[in-house]
């Protein structure tokens, strides 16, 4: 059945005028259809009444399926090539990630003019808002807005581990999982993060880890570090 996270108004269900051209012509649904609506964590089946005029529906039941994980997940990524980075907000959402922060780090090649910022931001999240839709999760990841060093603290959790490809530190899978309540992980644009930044993560409270003996592209690391926080939290 198809997913489709709602808004409240008036206390009923309400839909986007984009979901609802999905339902009538990319769904092509006809009345009797079910489909899935997503509201405050819970998901619902409803049975859509299509007419002339309008698209209707009612609940049907409340479901109970576990989608989520244990743990709240925010990922910092260091601001990479844009393509690479919508692949990790697809990737890491089907995943289970709570969060997705970009980092504009000292060596993110790309430079974001300004004014584009917010069609960005909202194109991030509308592609989270899809694979939350695809992989039938209840929760809808929360891509932020591009953040600078300062603002890291803002994102910190429980426990907070930082992928650095010239760390000597095999315990990646051991902090993962032993953490509890939340995760944030950290890493790196295409150029890695310079020495004065790793640092600064250190005094933040990040443990810097290895992934392993081979140098990871940022996107494989990303997507290699959700796998295995879902692994111990699903
Ligand atoms: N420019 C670097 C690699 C950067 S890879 C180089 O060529 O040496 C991009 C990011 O992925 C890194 O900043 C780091 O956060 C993560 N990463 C990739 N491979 C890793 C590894 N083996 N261990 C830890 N982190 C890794």
């Amino acid at each position: 059945m198809q997913h489709y996270f709602v808004n409240k108004v008036n206390n009923t269900f309400a839909l986007t005028p984009g979901d609802v051209h999905h339902i009538l012509h990319v769904m092509r649904a006809k009345s009797g259809d079910k489909v899935v609506f997503c509201h405050g964590g819970k998901q619902y089946e409803v049975e859509l009444t299509i007419s002339a005029e309008a698209l209707t529906w009612k609940v049907v039941r409340e479901l109970d399926i576990k989608r989520e994980l244990d743990i709240e997940e925010t990922l910092i990524v260091g601001l990479p090539r844009l393509e690479k980075f919508e692949l990790v907000i697809q990737k890491a959402t089907e995943l289970g990630v709570t969060k997705i922060v970009p980092f504009l780090s000292s060596r993110s090649i790309i430079k974001l003019d300004p004014k584009k910022i917010g069609p960005k931001v909202e194109r991030w999240n509308l592609i989270a808002k899809e694979a939350a839709e695809q992989s039938r999760r209840c929760v809808c990841p929360i891509v932020t807005n591009p953040i600078k060093e300062k603002d890291l603290v803002k994102y910190l959790s429980n426990t907070n581990i930082l992928a650095y490809e010239n760390s000597a530190e095999d315990e990646f899978v051991n902090l993962v999982k032993d953490a509890k309540g939340s995760i944030t992980l950290l890493l790196g644009p295409e150029g890695g993060f310079s020495t004065e930044e790793v640092e600064h993560f250190e005094k933040l409270g990040f443990r810097q880890v290895s992934l392993g003996n081979r140098i990871l592209r940022c996107e494989t690391a990303a997507i290699f570090m959700a796998s295995i926080v879902e692994v111990y939290h699903n």
